[in-house]
Protein backbone atom coordinates (compact mmCIF):
# COMPACT_ATOMS: atom_id res chain seq x y z
CA UNK A 1 0.00 0.00 0.00
CA UNK A 2 1.42 3.70 -0.95
CA UNK A 3 1.30 5.90 2.01
CA UNK A 4 -1.49 8.49 0.90
CA UNK A 5 -3.89 5.37 1.44
CA UNK A 6 -2.96 4.06 4.82
CA UNK A 7 -5.08 5.50 8.23
CA UNK A 8 -4.19 7.64 10.57
CA UNK A 9 -3.87 4.95 13.07
CA UNK A 10 -1.30 3.05 11.07
CA UNK A 11 0.79 6.64 10.06
CA UNK A 12 0.90 7.54 13.81
CA UNK A 13 2.77 4.49 13.99
CA UNK A 14 5.45 4.92 11.70
CA UNK A 15 5.85 8.49 12.57
CA UNK A 16 6.37 7.86 16.22
CA UNK A 17 8.71 5.54 15.28
CA UNK A 18 10.39 7.73 12.62
CA UNK A 19 9.90 5.09 10.18
CA UNK A 20 8.41 8.42 7.64
CA UNK A 21 8.77 11.54 7.89
CA UNK A 22 5.68 13.66 7.78
CA UNK A 23 7.55 15.51 5.22
CA UNK A 24 7.45 12.28 2.93
CA UNK A 25 3.96 11.94 3.94
CA UNK A 26 2.67 14.90 2.86
CA UNK A 27 4.86 14.94 -0.76
CA UNK A 28 3.13 11.85 -1.06
CA UNK A 29 -0.27 12.86 -0.89
CA UNK A 30 0.65 15.97 -3.11
CA UNK A 31 2.26 13.79 -5.52
CA UNK A 32 -1.50 11.47 -5.86
CA UNK A 33 -3.33 14.93 -5.51
CA UNK A 34 -1.16 15.91 -8.97
CA UNK A 35 -1.88 12.41 -10.29
CA UNK A 36 -5.87 12.06 -9.43
CA UNK A 37 -7.52 15.81 -9.09
CA UNK A 38 -8.31 16.59 -12.55
CA UNK A 39 -10.28 13.95 -12.78
CA UNK A 40 -11.41 13.94 -9.07
CA UNK A 41 -11.88 17.93 -8.52
CA UNK A 42 -12.18 17.52 -4.66
CA UNK A 43 -10.43 20.80 -4.54
CA UNK A 44 -11.86 23.96 -4.36
CA UNK A 45 -8.85 25.85 -3.00
CA UNK A 46 -5.02 24.19 -2.90
CA UNK A 47 -3.31 25.23 0.06
CA UNK A 48 0.24 26.56 -0.73
CA UNK A 49 2.79 23.81 -0.66
CA UNK A 50 5.90 25.34 0.72
CA UNK A 51 3.21 26.03 3.72
CA UNK A 52 2.00 22.91 3.76
CA UNK A 53 6.08 21.83 3.73
CA UNK A 54 6.63 23.88 7.11
CA UNK A 55 4.00 22.56 9.21
CA UNK A 56 4.89 18.87 8.03
CA UNK A 57 8.51 19.89 8.74
CA UNK A 58 7.46 21.22 12.31
CA UNK A 59 5.27 17.97 12.87
CA UNK A 60 8.63 15.95 12.51
CA UNK A 61 10.74 17.95 14.80
CA UNK A 62 7.25 17.43 17.29
CA UNK A 63 7.84 13.58 17.03
CA UNK A 64 11.73 13.69 17.04
CA UNK A 65 11.30 15.68 20.75
CA UNK A 66 8.14 13.47 21.70
CA UNK A 67 6.00 15.88 20.92
CA UNK A 68 3.74 14.44 18.60
CA UNK A 69 0.24 13.45 19.59
CA UNK A 70 -3.00 12.30 17.45
CA UNK A 71 -3.15 14.21 14.66
CA UNK A 72 0.45 15.56 14.28
CA UNK A 73 1.98 15.45 10.74
CA UNK A 74 -1.31 14.19 8.98
CA UNK A 75 -2.58 15.14 5.93
CA UNK A 76 -6.09 16.50 6.21
CA UNK A 77 -8.77 18.25 3.76
CA UNK A 78 -11.13 20.64 5.23
CA UNK A 79 -14.88 21.52 3.75
CA UNK A 80 -14.94 25.08 2.15
CA UNK A 81 -17.42 26.05 5.29
CA UNK A 82 -14.90 25.84 7.71
CA UNK A 83 -12.85 29.52 8.05
CA UNK A 84 -9.14 29.15 7.67
CA UNK A 85 -6.94 31.99 8.11
CA UNK A 86 -5.29 33.02 5.49
CA UNK A 87 -6.89 30.42 3.17
CA UNK A 88 -9.88 31.68 0.99
CA UNK A 89 -13.35 30.28 1.97
CA UNK A 90 -15.77 30.40 -0.67
CA UNK A 91 -18.87 27.89 0.87
CA UNK A 92 -18.92 26.72 -2.64
CA UNK A 93 -20.49 29.85 -3.78
CA UNK A 94 -19.69 32.97 -6.05
CA UNK A 95 -20.69 35.77 -3.43
CA UNK A 96 -17.91 34.44 -1.03
CA UNK A 97 -15.36 34.25 -4.04
CA UNK A 98 -12.29 36.12 -2.87
CA UNK A 99 -13.39 36.05 1.15
CA UNK A 100 -9.82 35.06 2.87
CA UNK A 101 -11.31 34.95 6.57
CA UNK A 102 -8.68 36.95 8.96
CA UNK A 103 -9.47 34.07 11.26
CA UNK A 104 -9.46 30.40 12.31
CA UNK A 105 -12.77 28.14 13.00
CA UNK A 106 -12.09 26.69 16.58
CA UNK A 107 -11.90 22.58 14.40
CA UNK A 108 -9.22 24.54 12.14
CA UNK A 109 -7.52 26.08 15.05
CA UNK A 110 -7.83 22.56 16.81
CA UNK A 111 -6.29 20.36 13.56
CA UNK A 112 -3.37 22.90 13.45
CA UNK A 113 -2.70 23.10 16.99
CA UNK A 114 -2.76 19.01 17.08
CA UNK A 115 -0.49 19.07 14.11
CA UNK A 116 -1.88 18.23 10.85
CA UNK A 117 -1.01 19.68 7.99
CA UNK A 118 -4.07 21.20 5.94
CA UNK A 119 -4.09 20.20 2.35
CA UNK A 120 -6.26 22.85 1.03
CA UNK A 121 -10.31 23.23 0.98
CA UNK A 122 -12.56 20.96 -0.31
CA UNK A 123 -15.56 21.02 -2.50
CA UNK A 124 -19.45 21.79 -1.29
CA UNK A 125 -22.57 22.61 -2.38
CA UNK A 126 -23.06 25.90 -2.34
CA UNK A 127 -23.22 27.18 1.16
CA UNK A 128 -23.99 23.17 2.07
CA UNK A 129 -27.61 23.33 0.33
CA UNK A 130 -27.92 20.13 -2.03
CA UNK A 131 -27.39 16.80 -1.65
CA UNK A 132 -25.16 15.92 -4.72
CA UNK A 133 -22.42 18.59 -4.44
CA UNK A 134 -23.50 19.58 -8.21
CA UNK A 135 -24.64 23.22 -6.71
CA UNK A 136 -21.31 24.57 -6.62
CA UNK A 137 -20.06 27.55 -8.13
CA UNK A 138 -16.50 26.14 -9.09
CA UNK A 139 -17.30 23.05 -10.42
CA UNK A 140 -18.48 19.29 -9.59
CA UNK A 141 -16.50 16.93 -8.03
CA UNK A 142 -16.57 13.04 -9.48
CA UNK A 143 -17.29 9.85 -7.02
CA UNK A 144 -13.69 7.86 -7.52
CA UNK A 145 -15.63 4.68 -7.84
CA UNK A 146 -17.50 6.07 -11.01
CA UNK A 147 -16.55 9.15 -12.27
CA UNK A 148 -20.13 9.39 -14.03
CA UNK A 149 -21.46 9.59 -10.44
CA UNK A 150 -22.07 12.14 -7.76
CA UNK A 151 -20.15 12.20 -4.69
CA UNK A 152 -23.16 12.82 -2.64
CA UNK A 153 -23.49 16.24 -0.71
CA UNK A 154 -23.17 18.54 0.50
CA UNK A 155 -19.57 17.37 2.17
CA UNK A 156 -18.86 15.59 -1.48
CA UNK A 157 -15.10 17.03 -1.65
CA UNK A 158 -14.53 15.79 1.94
CA UNK A 159 -15.44 12.32 1.37
CA UNK A 160 -14.33 12.32 -2.11
CA UNK A 161 -10.93 13.51 -1.30
CA UNK A 162 -10.95 10.40 1.26
CA UNK A 163 -11.82 7.87 -1.04
CA UNK A 164 -9.31 9.31 -3.58
CA UNK A 165 -6.41 9.32 -1.13
CA UNK A 166 -6.20 13.02 -1.75
CA UNK A 167 -5.67 13.67 2.24
CA UNK A 168 -6.09 11.11 5.15
CA UNK A 169 -9.29 12.06 6.46
CA UNK A 170 -11.12 15.13 6.21
CA UNK A 171 -13.56 17.51 8.23
CA UNK A 172 -17.46 18.00 6.77
CA UNK A 173 -20.54 19.69 8.33
CA UNK A 174 -24.43 17.86 8.45
CA UNK A 175 -27.18 20.11 8.34
CA UNK A 176 -29.74 17.29 7.09
CA UNK A 177 -27.41 14.47 5.68
CA UNK A 178 -24.09 16.19 4.25
CA UNK A 179 -21.70 14.18 6.11
CA UNK A 180 -23.47 10.99 6.36
CA UNK A 181 -25.00 10.93 2.62
CA UNK A 182 -21.46 11.52 0.78
CA UNK A 183 -19.76 9.50 3.18
CA UNK A 184 -21.69 6.49 2.04
CA UNK A 185 -21.55 7.29 -1.24
CA UNK A 186 -18.21 7.04 -1.46
CA UNK A 187 -17.45 4.02 1.10
CA UNK A 188 -15.63 6.36 3.54
CA UNK A 189 -16.80 6.38 7.17
CA UNK A 190 -18.36 9.83 8.29
CA UNK A 191 -19.91 11.14 11.55
CA UNK A 192 -22.20 13.60 12.93
CA UNK A 193 -22.08 14.27 16.26
CA UNK A 194 -24.63 15.17 18.92
CA UNK A 195 -25.71 18.96 18.44
CA UNK A 196 -23.03 21.26 20.74
CA UNK A 197 -20.53 18.32 21.07
CA UNK A 198 -18.15 20.31 18.17
CA UNK A 199 -17.87 23.93 18.37
CA UNK A 200 -19.04 25.52 15.17
CA UNK A 201 -17.32 28.79 15.66
CA UNK A 202 -15.84 30.09 12.13
CA UNK A 203 -18.34 27.49 10.56
CA UNK A 204 -20.13 29.69 8.09
CA UNK A 205 -23.91 28.94 9.11
CA UNK A 206 -26.66 27.81 7.01
CA UNK A 207 -29.33 26.33 9.43
CA UNK A 208 -27.72 26.88 13.08
CA UNK A 209 -30.20 25.06 15.19
CA UNK A 210 -29.58 21.71 12.91
CA UNK A 211 -25.64 22.30 11.65
CA UNK A 212 -22.69 20.36 13.47
CA UNK A 213 -19.23 19.36 12.22
CA UNK A 214 -17.79 16.11 11.82
CA UNK A 215 -15.01 13.94 10.16
CA UNK A 216 -14.69 11.68 7.43
CA UNK A 217 -12.09 9.28 7.36
CA UNK A 218 -11.05 6.06 6.45
CA UNK A 219 -12.12 3.73 8.96
CA UNK A 220 -13.66 3.84 12.58
CA UNK A 221 -10.67 4.47 14.51
CA UNK A 222 -9.35 7.22 12.20
CA UNK A 223 -13.07 8.77 13.36
CA UNK A 224 -12.47 8.25 16.95
CA UNK A 225 -9.39 10.20 17.02
CA UNK A 226 -10.67 12.87 14.94
CA UNK A 227 -13.36 13.37 17.21
CA UNK A 228 -10.76 13.62 20.38
CA UNK A 229 -9.71 16.67 18.59
CA UNK A 230 -12.36 18.30 17.76
CA UNK A 231 -14.96 17.70 20.14
CA UNK A 232 -15.79 20.04 23.37
CA UNK A 233 -16.74 23.21 25.15
CA UNK A 234 -15.78 26.54 22.86
CA UNK A 235 -17.15 29.58 24.95
CA UNK A 236 -17.31 31.41 21.70
CA UNK A 237 -19.64 28.76 20.33
CA UNK A 238 -23.13 29.00 22.45
CA UNK A 239 -24.43 26.28 21.81
CA UNK A 240 -21.54 24.21 22.37
CA UNK A 241 -21.64 22.25 25.82
CA UNK A 242 -19.77 22.19 28.67
CA UNK A 243 -19.21 18.01 28.71
CA UNK A 244 -16.09 16.36 29.48
CA UNK A 245 -14.32 14.66 26.07
CA UNK A 246 -13.90 10.87 26.21
CA UNK A 247 -11.24 9.57 24.70
CA UNK A 248 -13.19 7.72 22.36
CA UNK A 249 -10.62 5.13 21.26
CA UNK A 250 -11.35 3.36 24.35
CA UNK A 251 -14.80 2.63 23.28
CA UNK A 252 -13.88 1.05 20.36
CA UNK A 253 -12.75 -2.11 22.15
CA UNK A 254 -15.72 -3.13 23.93
CA UNK A 255 -17.32 -5.35 23.21
CA UNK A 256 -21.38 -6.00 21.99
CA UNK A 257 -22.84 -8.10 24.58
CA UNK A 258 -25.63 -6.04 26.28
CA UNK A 259 -25.78 -3.81 23.12
CA UNK A 260 -29.77 -3.37 22.12
CA UNK A 261 -29.80 -2.60 18.22
CA UNK A 262 -33.22 -1.05 17.50
CA UNK A 263 -34.16 -1.62 13.84
CA UNK A 264 -36.60 1.17 12.61
CA UNK A 265 -39.23 -0.32 10.65
CA UNK A 266 -40.09 2.84 9.15
CA UNK A 267 -36.69 2.79 7.61
CA UNK A 268 -37.07 -0.06 5.31
CA UNK A 269 -39.89 1.49 3.60
CA UNK A 270 -41.23 1.42 -0.17
CA UNK A 271 -38.44 3.29 -2.77
CA UNK A 272 -35.50 1.49 -0.81
CA UNK A 273 -32.86 -0.14 -3.44
CA UNK A 274 -32.96 -3.93 -3.32
CA UNK A 275 -29.06 -3.82 -3.16
CA UNK A 276 -28.70 -0.85 0.10
CA UNK A 277 -31.47 -3.22 1.93
CA UNK A 278 -29.49 -6.51 1.42
CA UNK A 279 -26.20 -4.93 2.36
CA UNK A 280 -27.64 -3.60 5.41
CA UNK A 281 -29.21 -6.82 6.81
CA UNK A 282 -26.03 -8.44 6.16
CA UNK A 283 -24.77 -5.74 8.39
CA UNK A 284 -27.57 -5.74 10.70
CA UNK A 285 -27.07 -9.66 10.67
CA UNK A 286 -23.02 -9.60 11.55
CA UNK A 287 -24.03 -7.03 14.63
CA UNK A 288 -26.38 -9.98 16.21
CA UNK A 289 -23.41 -12.21 15.49
CA UNK A 290 -20.83 -10.50 17.77
CA UNK A 291 -23.46 -10.47 20.29
CA UNK A 292 -25.66 -7.70 20.10
CA UNK A 293 -29.69 -8.37 20.46
CA UNK A 294 -31.37 -6.82 17.31
CA UNK A 295 -35.01 -5.62 18.20
CA UNK A 296 -37.75 -3.46 16.25
CA UNK A 297 -38.75 -0.35 17.08
CA UNK A 298 -41.11 2.17 15.19
CA UNK A 299 -40.32 5.66 14.50
CA UNK A 300 -43.71 7.12 12.88
CA UNK A 301 -43.29 10.14 12.28
CA UNK A 302 -40.18 9.71 9.91
CA UNK A 303 -42.39 10.36 6.86
CA UNK A 304 -42.84 14.18 7.87
CA UNK A 305 -39.19 14.82 8.54
CA UNK A 306 -38.35 16.55 4.76
CA UNK A 307 -40.87 18.44 4.61
CA UNK A 308 -40.39 20.33 8.52
CA UNK A 309 -36.80 19.97 7.70
CA UNK A 310 -36.99 22.02 4.36
CA UNK A 311 -39.15 24.79 5.89
CA UNK A 312 -37.11 24.35 9.39
CA UNK A 313 -34.10 24.64 7.17
CA UNK A 314 -34.96 27.52 4.52
CA UNK A 315 -36.42 29.70 7.14
CA UNK A 316 -32.91 30.05 9.29
CA UNK A 317 -30.93 29.77 5.77
CA UNK A 318 -33.20 33.20 4.60
CA UNK A 319 -31.70 34.57 8.19
CA UNK A 320 -28.42 33.76 8.07
CA UNK A 321 -27.82 34.61 4.36
CA UNK A 322 -29.16 38.15 4.80
CA UNK A 323 -25.34 39.20 5.39
CA UNK A 324 -24.49 38.90 2.06
CA UNK A 325 -24.87 42.12 1.12
CA UNK A 326 -21.80 43.01 -0.63
CA UNK A 327 -21.25 45.72 1.73
CA UNK A 328 -18.69 43.49 4.04
CA UNK A 329 -18.14 40.36 2.57
CA UNK A 330 -16.82 38.66 -0.97
CA UNK A 331 -18.44 39.78 -3.77
CA UNK A 332 -20.21 42.84 -5.36
CA UNK A 333 -21.37 44.07 -8.17
CA UNK A 334 -19.86 47.07 -9.44
CA UNK A 335 -22.29 48.75 -12.07
CA UNK A 336 -24.84 49.65 -10.09
CA UNK A 337 -25.67 53.10 -8.81
CA UNK A 338 -27.51 52.92 -5.66
CA UNK A 339 -27.71 50.97 -2.48
CA UNK A 340 -30.63 48.83 -3.06
CA UNK A 341 -30.14 48.06 -6.90
CA UNK A 342 -26.19 47.43 -5.45
CA UNK A 343 -27.82 44.65 -2.93
CA UNK A 344 -30.15 43.18 -5.57
CA UNK A 345 -27.51 43.26 -8.30
CA UNK A 346 -24.89 41.48 -5.91
CA UNK A 347 -27.06 38.74 -4.68
CA UNK A 348 -28.90 37.79 -7.83
CA UNK A 349 -25.63 37.29 -9.45
CA UNK A 350 -23.13 36.04 -6.24
CA UNK A 351 -25.82 33.41 -5.19
CA UNK A 352 -26.65 30.46 -7.15
CA UNK A 353 -30.17 28.89 -8.40
CA UNK A 354 -30.30 26.14 -5.31
CA UNK A 355 -29.47 29.10 -2.88
CA UNK A 356 -32.41 31.56 -4.14
CA UNK A 357 -34.93 29.03 -3.93
CA UNK A 358 -34.03 28.35 -0.21
CA UNK A 359 -33.84 32.08 0.71
CA UNK A 360 -37.22 32.36 -0.92
CA UNK A 361 -39.23 29.30 0.33
CA UNK A 362 -37.78 30.39 3.77
CA UNK A 363 -38.53 33.80 3.20
CA UNK A 364 -42.03 33.11 2.49
CA UNK A 365 -42.46 31.13 5.41
CA UNK A 366 -41.40 33.21 7.66
CA UNK A 367 -44.01 35.82 6.30
CA UNK A 368 -46.44 37.18 8.61
CA UNK A 369 -49.42 35.52 8.16
CA UNK A 370 -47.43 32.06 7.16
CA UNK A 371 -45.81 31.80 10.30
CA UNK A 372 -47.85 29.78 11.70
CA UNK A 373 -49.03 27.32 9.26
CA UNK A 374 -45.35 26.49 8.48
CA UNK A 375 -42.45 27.44 10.60
CA UNK A 376 -44.57 26.71 13.88
CA UNK A 377 -46.15 23.54 12.35
CA UNK A 378 -42.66 22.44 11.40
CA UNK A 379 -41.29 22.98 14.68
CA UNK A 380 -44.21 21.02 16.57
CA UNK A 381 -43.23 18.70 14.22
CA UNK A 382 -39.48 18.26 14.63
CA UNK A 383 -40.39 18.01 18.56
CA UNK A 384 -42.53 14.73 17.75
CA UNK A 385 -40.05 13.70 16.27
CA UNK A 386 -37.73 13.91 18.56
CA UNK A 387 -40.42 12.30 20.80
CA UNK A 388 -40.29 9.21 18.75
CA UNK A 389 -36.46 8.87 19.36
CA UNK A 390 -36.40 9.64 22.59
CA UNK A 391 -39.25 6.85 23.07
CA UNK A 392 -37.17 4.14 20.67
CA UNK A 393 -33.80 4.94 23.06
CA UNK A 394 -36.10 3.73 25.41
CA UNK A 395 -35.76 0.18 24.05
CA UNK A 396 -32.60 -0.08 22.25
CA UNK A 397 -28.76 1.72 22.59
CA UNK A 398 -28.28 2.26 18.54
CA UNK A 399 -30.52 2.30 16.06
CA UNK A 400 -29.39 0.59 12.36
CA UNK A 401 -30.54 1.49 9.51
CA UNK A 402 -29.83 2.75 5.59
CA UNK A 403 -28.53 5.84 5.28
CA UNK A 404 -29.92 6.61 2.23
CA UNK A 405 -32.66 5.04 -0.21
CA UNK A 406 -30.35 4.57 -2.97
CA UNK A 407 -26.16 4.56 -3.92
CA UNK A 408 -25.08 7.56 -5.64
CA UNK A 409 -27.18 8.39 -8.38
CA UNK A 410 -25.17 9.89 -12.34
CA UNK A 411 -24.43 13.27 -12.13
CA UNK A 412 -27.10 15.29 -13.42
CA UNK A 413 -30.07 13.00 -13.03
CA UNK A 414 -31.84 14.79 -10.41
CA UNK A 415 -30.89 17.89 -11.38
CA UNK A 416 -34.25 19.15 -12.88
CA UNK A 417 -36.46 17.28 -10.12
CA UNK A 418 -35.42 19.47 -6.38
CA UNK A 419 -37.85 17.44 -4.93
CA UNK A 420 -36.69 13.64 -5.83
CA UNK A 421 -33.32 15.36 -4.76
CA UNK A 422 -34.60 16.42 -1.06
CA UNK A 423 -36.27 12.86 -0.71
CA UNK A 424 -32.80 11.40 -0.98
CA UNK A 425 -32.51 12.82 2.45
CA UNK A 426 -34.91 11.33 4.10
CA UNK A 427 -33.45 8.99 6.43
CA UNK A 428 -30.43 11.47 7.47
CA UNK A 429 -32.88 14.49 8.28
CA UNK A 430 -34.59 12.93 11.40
CA UNK A 431 -31.09 12.79 13.32
CA UNK A 432 -30.26 16.63 12.95
CA UNK A 433 -34.36 17.35 13.72
CA UNK A 434 -33.16 15.76 17.22
CA UNK A 435 -30.27 17.35 17.79
CA UNK A 436 -28.80 13.28 18.07
CA UNK A 437 -25.43 12.30 16.68
CA UNK A 438 -25.52 9.84 13.44
CA UNK A 439 -22.95 7.91 11.50
CA UNK A 440 -22.34 5.93 7.99
CA UNK A 441 -20.00 3.06 8.17
CA UNK A 442 -19.32 1.26 4.71
CA UNK A 443 -21.00 -2.04 4.79
CA UNK A 444 -21.10 -3.31 0.86
CA UNK A 445 -21.50 -2.27 -2.63
CA UNK A 446 -24.22 -2.31 -5.11
CA UNK A 447 -24.56 -5.24 -8.12
CA UNK A 448 -22.88 -1.76 -10.40
CA UNK A 449 -20.24 -1.25 -7.56
CA UNK A 450 -21.15 1.73 -6.05
CA UNK A 451 -20.63 2.30 -1.99
CA UNK A 452 -23.15 1.48 0.28
CA UNK A 453 -23.25 3.11 3.84
CA UNK A 454 -24.77 1.52 6.97
CA UNK A 455 -26.30 4.40 9.50
CA UNK A 456 -26.15 4.19 12.97
CA UNK A 457 -28.01 7.05 15.31
CA UNK A 458 -27.63 6.82 19.40
CA UNK A 459 -29.29 9.25 22.18
CA UNK A 460 -27.34 12.57 22.56
CA UNK A 461 -23.81 12.97 23.94
CA UNK A 462 -23.82 8.51 23.20
CA UNK A 463 -20.97 9.20 20.51
CA UNK A 464 -19.29 6.31 22.34
CA UNK A 465 -21.67 3.82 21.34
CA UNK A 466 -21.87 4.74 17.83
CA UNK A 467 -18.33 3.94 17.44
CA UNK A 468 -18.36 0.88 19.42
CA UNK A 469 -20.47 -0.79 17.24
CA UNK A 470 -19.73 0.95 13.91
CA UNK A 471 -16.15 -0.70 15.00
CA UNK A 472 -17.25 -4.15 15.75
CA UNK A 473 -19.17 -3.84 12.48
CA UNK A 474 -16.11 -3.01 10.66
CA UNK A 475 -14.30 -5.79 12.26
CA UNK A 476 -17.35 -8.24 11.48
CA UNK A 477 -17.77 -7.61 7.89
CA UNK A 478 -14.04 -6.95 7.21
CA UNK A 479 -15.03 -5.94 3.60
CA UNK A 480 -11.48 -6.39 1.37
CA UNK A 481 -9.75 -3.57 1.02
CA UNK A 482 -10.91 -2.35 -2.61
CA UNK A 483 -9.08 0.53 -4.42
CA UNK A 484 -11.66 2.81 -5.96
CA UNK A 485 -12.72 1.56 -9.28
CA UNK A 486 -13.31 5.08 -11.47
CA UNK A 487 -9.47 5.83 -10.69
CA UNK A 488 -8.36 1.74 -10.88
CA UNK A 489 -5.26 2.80 -13.39
CA UNK A 490 -3.68 4.61 -10.05
N1 LIG B 1 -29.25 17.84 1.49
C1 LIG B 1 -29.69 18.64 2.60
C2 LIG B 1 -29.92 20.07 2.14
O1 LIG B 1 -29.80 20.31 1.01
C3 LIG B 1 -28.72 18.57 3.73
C4 LIG B 1 -27.54 19.41 3.54
C5 LIG B 1 -26.63 19.44 4.72
O2 LIG B 1 -26.67 18.56 5.59
N2 LIG B 1 -25.84 20.48 4.77
O3 LIG B 1 -30.22 20.93 2.89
Amino acid sequence: MELYELSIGTLQGLLASQDVSAVELTSAVLNRIAAVEERVGAFITRADEQVMIAQAEAADIRWREGRGGLLCGIPVSLKDVLCTKGLRTTCGSRILDSFVPPYDATVSEKLKTAGAVVVGKVSMDEFAMGSSNENCAFGVPHNPWNLDHVCGGSSGGSAASVAAAEAIASVGSDTGGSIRQPASYCGVVGLKPTYGRVSRFGLVAYASSLDQLGPLTRDVTDCAIMLNVMAGYDPRDSTSVERPVPDYRTSLVAGLKGMRIGVPREYFAEGLDADVEQAVRQGIRALEGAGATVVDVSLPRTPYGVAAYYIIASAEASSNLARYDGVRYGFRDKEASALLEMYRQTRSQGFGPEVKRRIIIGTYALSSGYYDAYYKKASQVRTLIADDFRLAFADCDVLVSPVTPTPAWRLGEKLADPLSMYLSDILTIPTNLAGLPGMSVPCGFSKSGMPIGLQLQADHFAEEKLLCVAYNLEKELALPARKPAGLEDN
